[in-house]
């Protein structure tokens, strides 16, 4: 990989910001690509303008002055044999005013727009010109770029390293000509300055041969990444389970209910991993409320059972704790050890569980992100289990894993349902089991739009509910800029909602409180004895509270839309009816209106997603900011799904077949395997 900093014509500055955009070397800066095109390759006649289209035009100027009516503007008028154009600049320095001087020849580049002396351009990009000066051969290319970078530099830049950077074919040639795509050279030069014929909406949607050939090739680098990390999970060792032959019998005899039978599939799944010699990468997916504790926890008894120890690791502590109270339900029948590791605790029962953890006395140790500190030796971790799982940064679920020696199972687990592009893009390292059907009995959550002018009559929805037996939730509206902000909000809603129902009892929870506080809010509300619960977005994850059957949630249009899906689970968990009201303010946007839509229509976890993935796109969805996964920058999984699909069949023949170009492939996108991966 040749730096930019080793060859000459790159001047300091200019390498300064190329770094600015992340390209320090020739591959990157030839693979980045235009984000739009503009065609100077010819000019039109001023009679031939049409509105809404930019157009290239060369005339004379006629009459340059500067207007004082309806604003200050500096207004040109250039004329060709065809007619006349009226140009219009709001900002404008005096040295533009000398030098649109009637008289002198000027080529012009923008958008023709109706004005009142007929068609005009606001802004244009100007060019002095004499009788010789040529049209642009090809389109020209407008690039991301930062400030101090002007598009002119930026071009030269690319253009020089289209002749210095090696350009060689990575892929076999029947490979891409079977796809009907072209070479890559080929590709890289069209993107780069199109010929004039070709479509610049084509372009600019990136539907053109050329744009496919990269984001193939994209694609394919994704997949050989992953693909070789996940040859490689598979060569290290792990220790072998058989399967349980006494404690999750046991364990089921207890239930008071029988597993769905897409429970007993993914747990069949799951039970065949771990009896391998080498550690399982699996993802547990299934919508809320599917019921994928119980089959962790099978899982958790066939390595306790097999000798080993347990690791199952929460995001938040009130889901943690919810899970060791579950825990201690199902397990200690069985005379399970099961320790509790979070970062709040004392000191004196820190110790000790630690101990207990260091001694294999503790069998399953529940907990939050305390678990993976380095205090924390297990005797012998033979699977970490880790609910929530894109809650996690890549760092995080690492430490876990390093717990263990022999390297330990995983078994990832996410209530975020992942449509099927980006769980065979982004998750193409991981096996994937889905929970698809809910336990039965269940109905489903009623959503209603609300418009928030109709509060007093969402408040007596609320007392009637209440004081019918049922329990309630009023989940504060999302301040992403601030949390100090979100604080003070969660605040008043609680005092301003003591005061509209005096006949309740009201409880306040939220990720600011301290835990302990926090823990007795949430068992006085398990309990009963809080009626209505108010509480910011912390309860998004997991929370069990089946006698809960209305959730208000306000400000619903700032939420995303798997949030709103995952706080809509926390009710409908009972066999009473449910209902979740999603209060917006008034005048929503377009968008807002779409997705509240989606919600307020569909109650399948996959179809939201779907949408989610649709409306946000997919670094939201992964929880990008934590995990630190590159994302795609051509390739798009939606209008390239067909893509997707060749480019995993071909990394498994390059893989079989073609070692030096699956080399060189991932060379050239600069992935070396594993960098995509998740951990
Ligand atoms: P999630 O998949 O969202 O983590 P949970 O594991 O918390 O869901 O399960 C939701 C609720 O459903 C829990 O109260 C759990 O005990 C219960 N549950 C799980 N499996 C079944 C089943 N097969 N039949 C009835 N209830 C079940
Ligand atoms: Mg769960």
């Amino acid at each position: 990989m040749t730096a930019l900093s080793n060859i000459k014509v790159f001047s300091k500055p200019l390498v300064a910001n190329l770094a600015k955009l992340g390209i320090g070397d020739l591959q990157s800066l030839l693979l980045h690509l235009p984000l739009r095109y503009i065609d100077e390759t010819h000019i039109t006649p001023i009679r031939d303008l049409r509105m809404g289209e930019s157009a290239q035009v060369e005339g004379e100027i006629v009459h340059t002055e500067v207007s004082y009516k309806p604003r200050k503007a500096l207004i040109s008028r250039i004329e060709d044999a065809s007619g006349q154009l009226t140009l219009r600049f709001l900002h404008f320095y005096p040295s533009q005013i000398a030098a649109l001087k009637a008289g002198a020849q000027l080529r012009v580049y923008g958008e023709v727009r109706h004005g009142f002396f007929g068609y005009e351009m606001v802004h244009p990009t100007c060019k002095a010109v004499g009788a010789t000066t040529e049209v642009a051969e090809t389109l020209t290319p407008v690039y991301p770029t930062v400030a101090g970078l002007t598009q002119p530099s930026i071009r030269k830049a690319i253009r020089m390293a289209l002749t210095q950077a090696n350009l060689a074919e990575t892929l076999p040639a029947d490979v891409y000509a079977n796809l009907k795509l072209p070479s890559f050279v080929e590709s890289l030069q069209a993107l780069h300055h199109p010929p004039p014929e070709v479509s610049l909406h084509a372009l600019e949607q990136k539907t053109t041969p050329h744009w496919r050939r990269l984001a193939f090739d994209e694609l394919l680098a994704q997949q050989l990444s992953m693909r070789k990390h996940y040859a490689r999970r598979r060569s290290v060792s792990a220790p072998q389970f058989k399967p349980s032959r006494q404690l999750v019998s046991a364990l089921l005899k207890n239930l008071p209910f029988a597993l769905t039978a897409s429970q007993q599939k993914v747990a069949l799944e799951i039970e065949q991993d771990l009896t391998q010699p080498h550690p399982m990468q699996r993802l547990l997916q299934g919508d809320v409320g599917s019921g994928k504790t119980i089959v962790a926890c099978m899982a958790a008894l066939q390595s306790i059972e097999n000798g080993w120890q347990v690791a199952l690791m929460a995001p938040t502590e009130i889901l943690a704790e919810q899970h060791y109270r579950k825990m201690i339900m199902w397990l200690a029948p069985l005379n399970i050890e099961i320790a509790w590791l979070t970062g709040s605790q004392g000191k004196k029962d820190r110790d000790a569980a630690l101990a207990a953890i260091a001694s294999g006395c503790a069998q399953l140790v529940v907990g939050t992100h305390a678990l993976f500190q380095d205090a924390v030796q297990f005797k012998k971790l033979g699977l970490a289990i880790i609910d929530e799982q894109h809650r996690f940064g890549v760092h995080q679920r690492l430490a876990l894993r390093q717990k263990g020696q022999p390297e330990p199972h995983q078994l990832m687990m996410s209530a975020t349902p992942i449509p099927r592009t980006l769980s065979m893009s982004y998750y193409a390292d991981l096996d994937v089991s889905v929970i698809d059907e809910l336990p039965p009995g269940r109905t489903p959550v009623v959503t209603k739009l609300v418009s928030d002018v109709r509060r007093e009559e969402i408040l007596q929805r609320v007392r009637d509910a209440c004081l019918q037996g049922n329990q309630a939730y009023w989940v504060c509206p999302l301040i992403e800029e601030s949390e100090t902000l979100q604080l003070a909000t969660a605040n008043d809603t609680y005092t301003l909602l003591r005061q509209e129902l005096p006949e309740l009892t009201v409880g306040l929870v939220h990720g600011r409180m301290k835990p302990a506080e926090k823990q007795s809010v949430m068992a006085a509300f398990s309990a009963g004895e809080v009626q209505l619960l108010v509480a910011t977005t912390v309860i998004e994850v997991g929370v069990d509270v089946p006698n809960a059957s209305l959730m208000v949630i306000e400000h619903a249009e700032r939420m995303g839309l798997s949030q709103l899906h995952q706080l809509r689970g926390r009710v409908g968990r009972g066999a009473s009816k449910s209902t979740c009201i999603l209060l917006y303010q008034n005048k929503l946007s377009e968008t807002a209106r779409a997705r509240l839509k989606v919600i307020y229509e569909s109650n399948d976890g996959f179809a939201i997603a779907q949408a989610d993935l649709h409306i946000r796109g997919p670094g939201e969805l992964l929880g990008v900011r934590q995990s630190g996964v590159p994302m795609l920058k051509i390739a798009d999984l939606e209008r390239d799904a067909d893509l997707l699909e060749s480019a995993k069949l071909t990394a498994d023949k390059l893989l079989q077949a073609y070692p030096l170009e699956v080399e060189q492939h991932l060379s050239r996108w600069m992935m070396s395997a594993g960098e995509y991966v998740k951990v």
